[in-house]
């Protein structure tokens, strides 16, 4: 049997890896890359499409089904200066007198 393991290849210097983590490193410290973290899982990557790909892939459905949730999600976020607390304070009592 035969092991083609080493498929990890750097773009640089042609050198082959085991892991990508292994080629990460050495795309880290010889070439100085800056090596891309996807946000979820903390998994590194060369480039910035594998990252996409990966999140795509991995975490593509997670994604799609939180982007659901937060539809329904109440905003929280509808302050977007400070230092209007009086013109909030009418502005909730209007919606208030709206809703009720
Ligand atoms: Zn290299
Ligand atoms: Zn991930």
């Amino acid at each position: 049997m035969v092991f083609f393991n080493k498929k990890h290849k750097c773009e640089e210097d042609g050198k082959k890896f085991d892991t990508y983590n292994e080629l990460i490193e050495h795309a880290r410290k010889i070439h100085h890359y800056t090596i891309l973290k996807c946000n979820r899982c903390g998994k590194q990557f060369y480039h910035e499409k594998d990252r996409l790909h990966h999140v795509r892939e991995e975490h593509g459905k997670e994604m799609d089904a939180r982007s659901h949730k937060n539809e329904h999600k109440h905003k929280k976020e509808d302050r977007s200066q400070k230092g209007t607390s009086a013109q909030e304070q009418v502005n909730s009592h209007a919606k208030n007198l709206d809703k009720f």
